[in-house]
């Protein structure tokens, strides 16, 4: 569906999950809203499903200057998990959300002990984790391969199944008379007396008096033409799943050290990922499998979980994750009048509806409920 944009209040560019939460929220507190992608595999249409609560491993070895900025962002987890479940009650759909809680692995008592520190400062913010001994796993747990001697349980995480919540939220949007313009990027980007020009590759102009940023990794060049510096990395991971099973993984499963996570799904596929790289080719920078990843992430998975071994991978496929500092970029832009940026912060499709809202609150002028200040856009300038 496409529209005139003549009547249009708001721009929101960038279709992912957040995108599109906050041209719905948007749309339910009276503003006439258009939504453009350009249709490239971001994140949220190649996401695992985890719902992540707990300070992910990957992310803190990787980025150890961010580990501060995820500290400070890590009550918004158990929220946003929440807010899940109550979007899955108001959109009356089945997103197949399980919160058996999530367990990360040691296998050396280097990680046990690195687990216990994090589990500590996680309490310490709130969160309901505990650390398990191997007797206490092989009761909950017993699929885990001899090598893991414990590990750490979030009781707040959980998976669902993306494809199903976002087919939901495309019909809400449509329920809503949210103008979708699809397939089609946006080229260029300035600012006039009554707002916004959008302009778009295919040629088309489109005015607003608010725009919202959604672009994830797209986000850089487009703020960079409003005078506004957000560094936006993009991260391409490679993904698994096996054909299904009798069920076996009830848990979210990470590694204290090892890039891995695994969940079943309702269908009794298991996926696996946790951040094995992918690669970004063509004119169209196209997200592309590596066989290499495919191998590592397989081998480590069977190593985990050993019943996964005689499985088979049924598909692989790879996405873009957005990188920026461990915190979400979410608000306005006071010098810019009318801008906002909705970039959720790792694990965001775990954090994209809650996300969405926060900022829609702010562009209908509500109260957020969250002091935002640690994730102003301005923070890079
Ligand atoms: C393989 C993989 C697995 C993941 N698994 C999980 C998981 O299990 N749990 C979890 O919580 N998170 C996971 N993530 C992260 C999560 O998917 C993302 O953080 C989240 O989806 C981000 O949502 P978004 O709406 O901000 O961005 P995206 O989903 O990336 O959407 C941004 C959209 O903006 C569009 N866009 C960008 N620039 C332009 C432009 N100039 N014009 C028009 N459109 C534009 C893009 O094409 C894209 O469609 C995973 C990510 C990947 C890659």
């Amino acid at each position: 569906m496409s529209g005139a944009a003549s009547d249009i209040d708001v721009i929101v560019v960038g279709g992912g999950v957040v995108g599109s939460c906050v041209a719905g929220f948007l749309a339910e507190g009276g503003r006439s809203v258009m939504l453009i992608d350009d249709g490239r595999i971001g994140g949220s249409n190649a996401n695992a499903g985890s719902l992540h609560v707990q300070m992910q491993s990957r992310f803190m070895q990787l980025y150890p200057q961010n580990v501060p900025g995820m500290q400070r962002q890590l009550p918004l987890y158990p929220k946003a998990v929440r807010f899940w479940q109550a979007f899955e009650n108001k959109l009356g759909a089945d997103f197949e959300i399980r919160k058996n809680g999530g367990l990360m692995v040691a296998e050396t008592e280097d990680q046990l002990a690195f687990l216990r520190i994090k589990a500590a400062r996680e309490r310490e913010l709130g969160l309901e984790v505990e650390m398990l001994d191997r007797a206490d796993l092989d009761r909950m747990a017993p699929y885990l391969g001899p090598a893991v001697i414990g590990a750490e349980i979030c009781l707040d995480e959980g998976k669902l199944n993306p494809l199903k919540c976002n087919a939901a939220i495309r019909r809400w949007l449509i329920g809503l008379g949210v103008v979708l313009r699809e397939g089609e990027a946006v080229s260029a980007l300035s600012q006039e007396s009554s707002g916004f020009r959008v302009e778009t590759a295919r040629g088309a102009t489109l005015r607003a008096g608010t725009l919202v940023l959604a672009t994830a990794a797209g986000t850089t060049p487009l703020a960079t033409q409003l005078g506004v510096h957000i560094p936006a990395r993009a991260e391409p991971l490679h993904m698994n799943i096996t054909e299904a099973t009798a069920p076996m993984i009830g848990h979210l499963v990470q590694h204290a050290d090892r890039m891995i996570t695994l969940k079943q799904f309702s269908s009794g596929q298991i996926v696996i990922g946790g951040g094995w790289p992918a690669d970004i080719v063509g004119d169209r920078d196209h997200p592309t499998v590596r066989l290499d990843s495919l191998i590592a992430n397989a081998t480590l998975a069977r190593h985990i979980a050993p019943q996964i071994a005689p499985l088979r991978i049924i598909r692989t496929w790879a996405g873009v994750n957005t990188s920026v500092d461990g915190k979400g970029v979410l608000g306005p832009v006071p010098s810019v009048p009318g801008l906002h940026f909705a970039i959720p912060g790792d694990a965001g499709y775990t954090l994209g509806p809650f996300s969405a809202q926060l900022v829609a609150n702010i562009v209908l002028g509500r109260d957020p409920g969250e002091d935002m200040t640690d994730y102003t856009p301005t923070r890079f300038a």
